[in-house]
């Protein structure tokens, strides 16, 4: 979900890192995979070393990486509170990359229920989120940058699927929604059919009672081959709100590269 936005007044960066999946479908990353990781991490790095600030939103590998410290240099850094509403695993790689950054950065600042201005630019982080509905996968701040629009960047919610994640998007009422969407890839293991339409429902009511005018819907759900199914679904709830996936809102045709592993083996994809 490594995003770029930016304003008149600042140059903001949130949740530097890409990361494969090392095990799908029994089958460690392609080649397409690795190559395109190596690419989307050469492409952070360039859109970082031209932003103000860092956002880092929770301590999952996917949304930092601790390998190339030099990328906070001299830049205003804010993070996920490293100690408090933290599982202990993220708290293990929050130390560690606090650790790393401290003499490198700017300044670093705690966002959890933290708001700031920048110019006529206001950063608002949520209070720490549940990373989906288990507290094991611990918690996330949500990002809302206001200038003449709103920008909304939900981190991992999982859909949303709890209500603290959609209070928070549906009270910041933003223009432009990025949400990671369900993680219905994991139906019949880590989810149930309930937990998915939950997610489901609870973005509805997201798009119902906010003036959202684009929900960009992406990570989580585009692990799944069937992701165009809940992006239609979604269409017709209001049918001037645009749903779209992160490539598509580029302008981009989807590759979802990791659920289409299986295909990419045995040469069915060019
Ligand atoms: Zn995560
Ligand atoms: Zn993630």
């Amino acid at each position: 979900m490594a995003t770029y936005v930016e304003t008149k007044d600042v140059k903001i960066f949130i949740d530097p890192g890409v990361a494969v999946s090392p095990d799908r479908y029994s089958l460690p990353p392609h080649h397409f995979e690795l190559d395109r990781h190596r690419e989307m991490w050469q492409a952070i790095k360039q859109w970082v070393s031209i932003a103000d600030i860092v956002i880092v939103t929770h301590y999952h590998y996917d949304h930092h990486n601790p390998d190339d410290p030099t990328l906070y240099d001299n830049k205003d850094i804010y993070l996920k509170h490293p100690r408090e509403n933290i599982n202990p695993s993220q708290q293990e790689r929050a130390t560690a990359l606090l650790a790393l950054i401290e003499q490198r950065a700017r300044s670093i600042t705690l966002t959890d229920n933290h708001k700031c201005e920048i110019g006529n630019t206001r950063i608002v982080f949520s209070p720490p989120v549940g990373h989906g509905i288990l507290p094991k996968l611990g918690y996330v701040t949500e990002v809302l940058v206001e200038e003449d629009e709103k920008f909304l960047f939900s981190s991992d919610v999982q859909g949303p699927l709890n209500n603290e994640a959609m209070q928070f998007i549906i009270e910041s009422s933003p223009d432009i929604l990025y949400v990671d969407g369900p993680a219905t890839y994991l139906l019949g293991s880590h989810y149930k059919k309930s937990d998915i339409n939950n997610a489901i429902e609870n973005l509805s009511k997201v798009i119902l009672s906010t003036n959202v005018k684009t929900v960009i819907i992406d990570h989580h759900l585009m692990r799944d081959l069937n992701w165009n199914e809940y992006i239609d679904i979604l269409s017709k709830v209001k049918p001037h709100v645009r749903i779209v996936t992160a490539a598509g809102y580029c302008g981009r045709q989807e590759e979802p590269l990791e659920a289409l592993r299986q295909q990419l083996y045995i040469g069915q994809v060019v």
